[in-house]
C-alpha cells in the first residue's frame, strides 16, 4: 500500500449540534480503525469545538472548510489558520468549487489561503475541477492543471507536501453524476504525472481524492483506480449509514 485513502466528510452549510453529535457518535462506534484509511470530517465552524471535544483521542481527523489568507485584524466574519490550528483541526478545504463560483474566489485567493493554511502546519485539501461547459470543450486538464499551477508556480512545488489534492468535476457536486473511474482515472493520473514532472517523490506521496456524488455504490469502483486515494465526500456524508458503508468500501479496497 502506498498512499492511505483518505474518506472526507464535507457537511457545507448542513446540521446542528444534534446531528453533530449523532452524526460523529455513529462513525466513532462503528468505523473500524485501520492502517488502509485515514477519515477526515470538515463540519461548519461553529461546530468544531464540539466536534474537536467529541473526536479527541481518535483516529478520526478534522477541520474547516475554508480559512482566511489573513493571520489576523479587521476581516469581520473571518477565521484565520492560527484559530483552526488552536481548535486541533489537522485540515482544511482551500478553493472548493462553491467558494469558488459561489464567492469568486481566484486562484490567486485560493493559493494564498493554502498557503496561509501551511504555514500553520494545517493540511490543506486543495479542489479543484472543470465546469460541464469547460469539460464540453475539452479544456478538463488545462483547467485542472493551471488550478495546481496557481499554487505551485509562486510558492513551488515543496508546497504539496503533506497535502491533499481533491479532483471535484463541477458537474458531478451535488448532481447525482459521477464521473465514470475511467473519466475520473485520467485526471487523477496526469495530475499526478504532472506533478511528479517537478518532484517524484512528492507526487508518489500525493493523496488525491475524488469528489462529485460519491456514494456507497460507486465509491468502490472509484477508490479502486490507482490514482484515486479515497474520496471528498458531500450529500452522503450527512448520512451516517451512508458515509459508514463508503468507508467500508475503501477498506475493502485491495491495491
Ligand atoms: C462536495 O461537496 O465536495 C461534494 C463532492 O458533494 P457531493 O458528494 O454531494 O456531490
Amino acid at each position: 500500500m502506498l498512499r492511505k485513502l483518505i474518506i472526507a466528510g464535507n457537511w457545507k452549510m448542513n446540521g446542528s449540534r444534534q446531528m453533530a453529535e449523532a452524526l460523529i457518535g455513529d462513525v466513532l462506534a462503528h468505523y473500524k480503525v485501520d492502517a488502509k484509511t485515514q477519515v477526515l470530517l470538515f463540519p461548519p465552524a461553529v461546530y468544531l469545538a464540539q466536534t474537536a471535544q467529541l473526536l479527541e483521542g481518535s483516529a478520526v481527523h478534522f477541520g474547516a472548510q475554508t480559512v482566511s489568507e489573513h493571520t489576523s485584524g479587521a476581516y469581520t466574519g473571518e477565521i484565520s489558520a492560527d484559530m483552526l490550528q488552536d481548535m486541533g483541526c489537522q485540515s482544511v478545504l482551500v478553493g472548493h468549487s462553491e467558494r469558488r463560483s459561489l464567492y469568486k474566489e481566484s486562484n490567486e485567493d485560493v493559493a494564498a489561503k493554502f498557503m496561509a493554511a501551511k504555514q500553520q502546519g494545517l493540511v490543506p485539501v486543495l479542489c479543484v475541477g472543470e465546469s460541464l461547459e469547460q469539460r464540453e470543450q475539452k479544456i478538463t486538464l488545462d483547467v485542472v492543471l493551471g488550478q495546481i499551477a496557481a499554487i505551485i508556480e509562486e510558492n513551488g512545488v515543496n508546497v504539496l507536501e503533506n497535502a491533499v489534492i481533491a479532483y471535484e468535476p463541477v458537474w458531478a457536486i451535488g448532481t447525482g453524476l459521477t464521473a465514470l473511474p475511467e473519466q475520473a482515472q485520467q485526471v487523477h493520473q496526469a495530475i499526478r504525472q504532472y506533478v511528479a514532472d517537478l518532484n517524484e517523490e512528492i507526487a508518489k506521496n500525493l493523496p488525491i481524492l475524488y469528489g462529485g456524488s460519491v456514494k456507497p455504490d460507486n465509491a468502490k469502483q472509484l477508490f479502486a483506480m490507482a490514482d484515486i486515494d479515497g474520496g471528498l465526500i458531500g450529500g452522503a456524508s450527512l448520512k451516517s449509514a451512508d458515509f459508514l458503508a463508503i468507508i467500508e468500501q475503501a477498506q475493502q479496497v485491495e491495491k
